[in-house]
């Protein structure tokens, strides 16, 4: 078994990187090399702007590298749950948000020929217990009235034909979710971007930013650079030197498995519907197909505030566990790869996009972000160039958490809560 991404490994390696020192002067400056910061530099390269991209890691290094696969439209914790927390209108516009971001991924994998496995798959929120099925019904019947009649309620007996396993009780499905070989697709985009004459540079680590002459002067590890915007992309991964996010984004790992690749005997038997799947606890697990027909199988496992090989590893035995117990035909199966990441969470799970403390940003996707990071990168570069505002999460309120300055010791408090919960729900 390899500890490291499956993503990464079958991936080609980005070969546009910048040589040489990190200087100069540029019109912005994105830093991080995720989906938000390459969607955005794309979009503003492909504006005649002169943007840099400095990177820490390499292109993908962070989450975009190592998610689950997922391009789920609609909001993950329910369309009721927003209306209640953002209002009617917000809450449309976020969903509508989502929609676009699948559509938007579609249209530039077509535009720049980018060759990773993209497809309208279709996702399914499967009840995991009987008593799940209602709020699956009612949140289904609303999503359905109001925002989107591209989805079904599917009864226990219909989950028959999509999954083979006795564990589910029933599911919403969402046409129009898709998936993607999360490798290909975030070193495409760094190519595209490069293309169009952004420059990338990678094992760039950010220290400090600061303001001199109205410009911003961003320190890194490779040499000093100025610019007159500054966006912010880095997510989870978010640095000691950007406090004022630090303060507000709580890192919590989230891990997956691969198994080897499933024979078709074994792939009608497990996932005859190939498509993205959801469970419903609230510690719950995400799975879907490889493209080479793997099982990747994902979970918060356990609310972690690392992701490292050991961390990796002991979440990798709960995660084989609950796979066992969904498909008992795949006991025994070889594991060929555990990764981990970290997701970016806010407290209310909403994103936030906008400008603060001197710099554009986009972050807090909260585990559902694959899909909203390519939006928000699109977003915010319409944003810097002075287009219209599309940006559905626009002044929305974002206090600190009291106590917390970017170590998140409140998680295993908050895991035994959750745990609790799906116990006795
Ligand atoms: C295990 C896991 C599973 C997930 N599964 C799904 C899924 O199936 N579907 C879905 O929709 N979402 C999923 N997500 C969430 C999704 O992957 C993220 O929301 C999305 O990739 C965020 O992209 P980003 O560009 O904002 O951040 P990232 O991809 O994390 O990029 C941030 C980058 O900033 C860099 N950086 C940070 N600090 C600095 C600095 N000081 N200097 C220079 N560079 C810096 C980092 O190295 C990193 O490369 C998952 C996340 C994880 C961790």
């Amino acid at each position: 078994m390899q500890f490291k991404s499956y993503w990464h490994d079958t991936a080609p390696r980005f070969a546009g990187g910048s040589a040489g020192p990190v200087e100069g002067h540029y019109d912005v400056a994105v830093i991080g090399a995720g989906f938000t910061g390459l969607s955005a530099a794309l979009h503003l390269a492909k504006s005649g702007v002169r943007v840099i991209v400095v990177e820490g890691g390499t292109v993908g290094a962070g989450a975009s590298g190592r998610n689950g696969g997922h391009l789920n439209n609609g909001i993950a914790h329910g369309y009721a749950s927003a209306k209640a927390h953002l209002g009617a209108e917000r809450a449309k516009q976020l969903y509508k948000t989502y929609d676009d971001a699948v559509d938007s991924i579609e249209r530039i994998v077509r535009e720049e020929g980018i060759d990773c496995n993209f497809r309208r798959a279709g996702k399914l929120k499967l009840a995991s217990k009987p008593g799940h099925v209602a709020a699956i019904r009612s949140n289904f019947e609303l999503v359905h009235a109001e925002v989107d009649p591209d989805t079904a309620f599917l009864s226990r007996e219909d989950l028959r034909a999509e999954i083979g396993s006795d564990a589910f009780h029933g599911a919403m499905l969402s046409k129009k979710s898709g998936m993607m070989h999360m490798g290909r697709f975030v070193v495409g985009l760094a190519e595209a971007a490069v293309r169009h004459g952004a420059a990338i540079y990678e094992n760039a680590v950010v220290s400090e930013r600061r303001v001199e002459d109205g410009r911003s002067r961003i320190v890194t590890s490779r040499g000093t650079v100025t610019a007159q915007t500054v966006l912010l992309a880095t997510g989870a991964y978010t640095t000691e030197g950007f406090s004022h996010f630090r303060r507000r984004i709580i890192p919590v790992g989230s891990f997956l498995l691969a198994t080897r690749p499933l024979t078709p005997d074994e792939i009608a038997r497990t996932l005859p519907g190939n498509r993205t799947y959801v469970t419903s606890m609230n510690i719950g697990n995400y799975f879907r197909l490889a493209p080479d027909g793997r099982l990747i199988f994902g979970g918060r496992a356990r609310f972690s505030t690392t992701s490292d090989q050991t961390s990796d590893a002991r979440s990798g035995d709960i995660l084989r566990a609950s796979l066992k117990q969904f498909f008992p035909h795949l006991a025994d199966i070889e594991i060929d790869y555990c990764w981990g990441g970290l997701v970016d969470m806010t407290q209310d799970r909403f994103p936030r996009a906008g400008f603060a403390d001197g710099m554009w940003f986009a972050m807090g996707y909260s585990g559902h972000g694959a899909q909203m990071s390519v939006e928000m990168g699109l977003i915010l570069a319409d944003a810097i160039l002075g287009r219209e505002n599309r940006n559905p999460v626009d002044g929305l309120d974002w206090p600190t958490i009291a106590g917390y300055s970017g170590k998140p010791w409140f998680l295993p408090m908050v895991g035994l809560y959750y745990k609790m919960l799906d116990k006795i729900r």
